[in-house]
């Protein structure tokens, strides 16, 4: 093994200001390798992966600071009565066709997808008296047609501005500053007077990013859309949406069966990185909390944004990207699985799915407990449902006990199924506010003021380099971002080290496809309305002349 020169990394043999963390390490044993990775969700086992597939012989060190690999992807066993296990994904699940990253993974790794199910009667409960609507075509049940068109008009604007805003630099956008100085709440003020509209739109903000409209920069939201490929790409379950196909045997065997690859001698679970340290030589410390000390020529980062912070860094990271990662929270969300013995929302025309603004006050909580519903009756038929507790829901749920959401939840999701909704075989909640280095999910996002800055999060900081889904281009905030970026942060390295990238920075370079679901492009969601009020004027045309 190779020893470095110990005595120079100790601050007292070395004139470097350097925080107290080194004195603990004076006396350790260094670990060397070619290049550190730190984090072992998805984007940095694929960085891992990627660099070793440009070459072999790379020597990698890859640290987690928890006792498991996958991050923000998590795949249980849940028992679901009668002495059978199922698997099911408590963090990121879904993918799209539109994820190029993320489904050529899969493919590479031969995991399999299936389709999202989608057939039958949708639910809403939004806009004023909570009152639940059902409605079985693809136009969202709004209480009116002013309200639908109100939410088309909205949309058309949102992913008019969303494709101005590059997410490389949005604010190099002419009209950033003043996206940046609003809120997303301000946004949908100004551009939607009808409260079932607006609680629609908070619903989707929710559940997309774990938080209320007012907590986001509508440049931030804007510029997140467009990397997806547009507003309604996030919303849908149909083709090319976010929540298309969902993947079988879990999400998180991706980052394991990658560690495999990698080889897991090379990978070090419970090692939570506590400073990073650059001195004059080609060298790159990594301190761990646990003593540990590893040297490498380069480090890429996969850390999300808020927890950078808790690191120490030496030298200090730039002031831009320290006001980025001191303004990019994470959001909330608590992901419920319910299973059940039959699917009997199917059997009585429902899909499942529920878009809800949580309905009234609801225990000490301002409202209940549901943002989403969808079907989540896996591959091998076991019927089940999944849901989120997302925004300040989950804030406020978050001091309730297990048993009073799983009472709560339940007692809801009768209103929308009936009274076969009660009698579960399993109940299973995750509850990702709780869930140490991560602290919240499933993304970090960029509050009003600091988007002038964002475009530090992808700028290497000396020999460090950064992945991690929310650096990504393609898909931030995704799985396939998560890819992206790992890719990425491959091709930046493994350059510097003189290696021919230029076909795995050809898929990095993808932009998202820019086509729009025929849905929601004119005419087609506006088409009954505009049949509707041709007739009635035809009717009075000829009633009346
Ligand atoms: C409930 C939920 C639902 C989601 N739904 C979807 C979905 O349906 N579809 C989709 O595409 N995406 C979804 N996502 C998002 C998706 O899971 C993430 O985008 C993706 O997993 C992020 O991967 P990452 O590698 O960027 O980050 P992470 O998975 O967070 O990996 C970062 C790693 O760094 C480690 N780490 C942190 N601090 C330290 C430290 N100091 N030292 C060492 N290691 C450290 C963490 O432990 C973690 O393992 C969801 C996420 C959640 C939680």
């Amino acid at each position: 093994m190779f020893q470095p020169e110990i005595r120079n990394l100790c601050p007292a043999f070395s004139r470097r200001p350097v925080s107290p963390v080194y004195a603990l390490d004076c006396l350790v044993e260094v670990k060397e390798c070619d290049v550190i990775i730190i984090g072992c969700g998805l984007s940095g086992m694929t960085a891992a992966y990627e660099m070793l597939k440009l070459d072999p012989n790379i020597k990698l060190c890859l640290l987690e600071a928890k006792d498991r690999i996958g991050g923000r992807t998590l795949t249980n066993e849940i028992n679901i009565g009668g002495g059978q296990r199922e698997k099911f994904d408590l963090g990121g699940q879904w993918v799209a066709s539109s994820q190029p990253d993320i489904l050529e993974m899969l493919e590479e790794l031969n995991i399999k997808t299936y389709p999202q199910f989608i057939n039958g009667t949708k639910i809403m409960q939004v806009g004023h008296g909570n009152v639940i609507r059902t409605y079985k075509s693809d136009i969202p049940s709004l209480g009116s047609y002013w309200g639908i068109i109100e939410l088309q008009l909205f949309i058309w604007k949102a992913e008019k501005l969303a494709k101005e805003i590059s997410i490389e630099d949005p604010y190099s956008w002419d009209k950033a500053q003043e996206y940046d100085a609003m809120t997303m709440e301000t946004f949908v003020r100004n551009n939607a007077r009808s409260q079932s509209v607006r609680d629609t739109i908070q619903a989707a903000c929710r559940s997309v990013i774990g938080a209320d409209l007012d907590r986001v920069s509508a440049l931030f939201f804007l510029a997140y859309a467009n990397s997806a490929g547009g507003v309604m790409k996030l919303l849908m379950a149909t083709e090319n949406g976010a929540q298309e196909l969902r993947v079988k045997g879990g999400t998180q065997q991706i980052s394991e069966i990658l560690a495999d690859r990698v080889g897991r001698e090379n990978v070090q679970l419970n090692q939570p990185v506590s400073a990073i340290y650059q001195d004059h030589t080609e060298f790159v410390t990594v301190h761990t909390l646990t003593g540990k000390i590893f040297r490498a020529r380069h480090v890429i980062t996969s850390i999300p944004p808020n927890c950078v912070t808790r690191i120490q860094f030496s030298p200090p990271l730039s002031e831009d990207r320290k006001l980025l990662m001191d303004n990019m929270p994470v959001g909330h969300l608590t992901k419920f699985i319910i299973t059940y013995d039959k699917t009997y929302w199917r059997e009585n025309g429902f899909s499942g799915e529920i878009v809800s603004n949580g309905g009234g006050p609801l225990l000490t909580c301002s409202t209940g407990p549901i943002s989403v519903v969808y079907d989540a009756t896996t591959d091998k038929n076991v019927p089940a449902l999944v849901g989120f507790i997302a925004g300040r829901p989950g804030v406020e749920w978050h001091r309730q006990t297990t048993e009073e959401r799983r009472s709560s939840i339940l007692a809801c999701l009768s209103e929308f199924f009936g009274s076969s909704a009660l009698q579960p075989t399993s109940f299973t909640e995750k509850v990702w506010a709780d869930e140490e280095y991560n602290g919240g999910c499933p993304v970090c996002f960029g509050v009003p003021g600091v988007m002038f800055t964002f475009k530090a999060l992808r700028r290497p900081h000396g020999r460090i380099h950064w992945c991690g889904t929310e650096t990504s281009t393609h898909w931030a905030g995704y799985l396939s971002g998560a890819v992206q970026s790992g890719r990425r942060a491959a091709c930046e390295v493994m350059k510097l080290n003189g290696k021919n990238v230029t076909q795995l920075e050809k898929l990095v370079s993808r932009k998202p496809s820019a086509d729009v679901d025929p849905l929601y492009s004119f005419p087609s969601l506006l088409t009954p309305i505009v049949v509707f009020l041709a007739v009635v004027t035809a009717f009075f045309a000829v009633y009346f002349f």
